[in-house]
């Protein structure tokens, strides 16, 4: 029997009920895109102004997350609802530090990606050899690698500091990470970082000189694609939210 449900919200980021399922659909959308990495790695988004955050409970694949079993947790790492299989110290550190520092920041994306990992490790950084890479031209952070996990404030600090004021950051040989003040917000830079990401391993792989836009070419093509704020996601999200009802409708449980 085929079922339909209305779409979600998309303005509503007030209303906790909505932002758990956009998030719990965020969860979804990235292990159909095979972009998540066992149990690791975590996504979160929070009420705008609020001082908690939501994120899944460590432990769980990216496709079981639901918008009741996510936790809501307190900036300090504390669970206010809902159960931890297991405590994840890391996760809370990332997040957690960095909404403390940017209030206009409500979700933020974490990724252990091949590509993402590779570009991180690369010493040249990210290259503004694709249209998707013109996004983080002068606009991306990185910050080095600092021991297995970052498991105390001062590395959450330090993390936070390193992000800046931007939306994209790479972990040094460990991964990516994206934040903007909506969730489709944070999930189309991730997109577009990923891709970005792909067509660099992939061009630097070819043996072949590479061409790149110019110093000028490459800052009018950040403005051009500036033009397309403060809507920045809504449309794609809508897609991908209306082939997640058609698929899979279980997130929203
Ligand atoms: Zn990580």
């Amino acid at each position: 029997m085929k079922h339909s449900f209305s779409p979600l919200p998309i303005q509503q980021n007030n209303d906790e009920k909505v932002v758990r399922m956009h998030l719990a659909a965020a969860y979804r959308i990235l292990a159909h895109q095979k972009m998540d990495d066992l149990t690791y790695t975590h996504l979160s988004a929070r009420i705008p102004g609020s001082d908690t955050y939501f994120i899944y409970p460590f432990g769980m694949l990216f496709e079981e997350v639901t918008s009741s079993n996510l936790l809501k947790v307190s900036l300090k790492g504390e669970v206010l609802e809902g159960e931890e299989s297991q405590y994840n110290q890391t996760g809370y550190v990332i997040h957690g530090s960095i909404y403390k520092k940017r209030s206009d920041v409500n979700a933020i994306f974490h990724l252990h990606t091949v590509a993402g990992i590779a570009v991180s490790a690369m010493d040249c950084g990210l290259l503004p050899l694709s249209q998707f890479a013109f996004h983080f031209y002068n606009r991306v952070s990185y910050h080095a690698y600092d021991s297995l996990a970052l498991e105390n404030q001062r590395q959450g600090e330090k993390l936070a500091q390193d992000l800046g004021q931007m939306k994209a950051l790479f972990l040094r040989n460990h991964g990516t990470l994206t934040c903007g003040s909506t969730i489709q917000e944070a999930y189309l830079y991730m997109h577009f970082l990923e891709q970005s990401c792909r067509v660099q391993c992939a061009a630097l792989s070819g043996n072949q000189k590479i061409t790149l836009p110019t110093h000028e070419v490459c800052e009018e093509a950040v403005q051009d694609l500036r033009d397309f704020e403060p809507d920045f996601g809504i449309r794609d999200w809508t897609a991908l939210l209306r082939r997640l009802d058609r698929t899979d409708p279980s997130y929203r449980e």
